[in-house]
């Protein structure tokens, strides 16, 4: 079974729980079937099947409902992973259960690139989709725009292919899992690029030109502690840009870790050292397993437009948040056209906390987080902790009905849908 997720050693009593362990799934077995076709008869012969991908969110977004002998929570780890390069179309056929590190190796050792990653290549690629997972950079989507098409089973364990274009893609990639399993994505892909990381220091809030700043490279990110006015470390990924060009803080003379204390060996080569691209758009090295994770985190994206209103309405905050916070990133996301996908139609702004792993401690400043950033619309990450119901989030997502339509016909029983989804799509399921 993949590391991140933790099976109870005693035969009685089993738990599944996701990577940070915060949350014990209501399925006490996980299903792993070995074979695309045992896959097929368990989704067919079960009345409520939910997939786990690689257990890196942290809420219930991936759990099944109950755990009846008809329900199943599927892994597609025990099936044979298959990794297909077109060199000539620039396009990767990934199956449903690998991870991005692996991924990104194939397509490398190909002489191809993915446009971006996320900041830890351990997640799966069907669940990163799902959840509309992305980077950083003004001019990058988030990762489900490189989808090309989706080969899923679905409630009677036949396949549906969709492809970019047709009729209900752009609701089948950040599908949050409702619509069936992924088997397979087609992926776009680019020629290889080499990318180079810097780090820099301090630099205050006051003053700061937020849209300078996140131009300054390829990819940005920003963290802060918030134990004061000011960001302590600028990540900047440059991608062919010859000089480095960046008056406002000073660069940073060794290599860092984005939260204090931590090793920086831990962490994607920096000092401006060229690699290939999937050894440093990760803020985190492949190599390196994170054994489990003691963290919970929220994300809220909203329109860039907002980002220095919201970032002064989150330093007034800092006394609240600094306790329980191990570091906050902050990145810029493009718009993108995928109906759920947190930066559906505005050039976004994401705002990401790591916090401590101390829920009672966590929950209360997270809805203080949300009201704080309420009147800039934030769409919380689909992955994460937040304090909003799902049921009031529709209104954000201007595609939330065909999202409904689309999984109704898809699946007219919603086999696939959980409470969180169900709670999403209300009254347009
Ligand atoms: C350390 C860490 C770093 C992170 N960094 C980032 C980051 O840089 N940017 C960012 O945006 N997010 C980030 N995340 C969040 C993470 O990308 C998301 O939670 C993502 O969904 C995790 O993928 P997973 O495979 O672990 O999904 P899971 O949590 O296992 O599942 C997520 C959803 O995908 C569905 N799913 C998974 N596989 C399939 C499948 N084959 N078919 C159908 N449905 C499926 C599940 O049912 C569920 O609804 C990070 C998380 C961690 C723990």
């Amino acid at each position: 079974m993949t590391d991140a997720l933790a099976a109870g050693g005693d035969d009685t009593v089993r738990a599944v729980k996701n990577w940070a362990g915060n949350i014990t799934f209501s399925a006490r077995e996980l299903h792993r079937p070995t074979s695309p076709s045992a896959l097929r008869a368990l989704v067919a012969g079960s009345r409520r099947v939910r997939v786990l991908g690689s257990g890196h969110s942290f809420n219930r977004i991936a759990d099944v409902d109950g755990d009846g002998p008809d329900t199943a929570l599927v892994s597609l780890s025990a099936l044979a992973p298959s990794i297909d390069v077109d060199i000539a179309a620039r396009t990767v056929r990934v199956s449903g259960g690998v991870r991005y590190a692996e991924l990104a190796r194939h397509i490398a050792s190909s002489g191809l690139a993915l446009p971006n990653m996320a900041s830890l290549p351990h997640i799966s690629v069907a669940g990163s989709v799902a959840t509309g997972t992305h980077g950083s950079g003004n001019g990058n989507q988030s990762l489900a725009e490189t989808v090309r098409a989706v080969e899923l089973v679905t409630a009677d364990g036949e396949t549906v292919v969709l492809n970019r274009g047709e009729d209900g893609f752009d609701g089948s990639v950040v599908s949050l899992g409702a619509l069936g399993v992924v088997l397979a994505l087609t992926l776009g892909l680019e020629p290889h690029f080499e990318v180079s990381q810097h780090v820099f220091g301090e630099l205050p809030l006051e003053g700061l030109d937020f849209e300078a700043v996140t131009s300054a490279a390829y990819s940005v990110s920003l963290f802060t502690d918030w134990r004061g006015p000011r960001f302590n470390q600028v990540w900047l990924k440059r991608r062919g840009e010859a000089t480095v060009d960046f008056p406002w803080a000073k660069a940073a003379s060794e290599p860092r870790h984005p939260v204090p204390g931590m090793p920086a060996a831990h962490c994607t080569e920096q000092l401006g050292v060229p690699g290939p691209w999937h050894e440093r758009l990760p803020h985190f090295r492949a190599e390196f397993t994170p054994s489990s994770g003691a963290e919970l985190q929220s994300e809220y994206l909203l329109p860039r437009e907002h980002a220095l209103a919201a970032l002064h309405a989150l330093d007034r905050l800092r006394q609240e948040v600094a306790p329980v916070l191990q570091v906050c990133e902050v990145r810029t996301v493009a718009a993108d056209t995928q109906w759920l996908s947190p930066a559906h139609g505005r050039d976004t702004v994401a705002f990401h906390f790591t916090w401590v792993p101390d829920a009672a401690a966590v929950l209360p400043v997270v809805a203080r987080v949300e009201e704080s950033l309420a009147r800039f619309a934030p769409r919380p990450h689909w992955g994460k902790v937040f304090a909003a119901d799902p049921a009031v989030l529709g209104d954000r997502y201007p595609h939330a009905a065909d999202f409904a339509a689309l999984a109704g016909r898809l699946d007219p029983a919603g086999k696939f849908r959980n409470s969180f989804v169900r709670r999403f799509l209300g009254p347009r399921a």
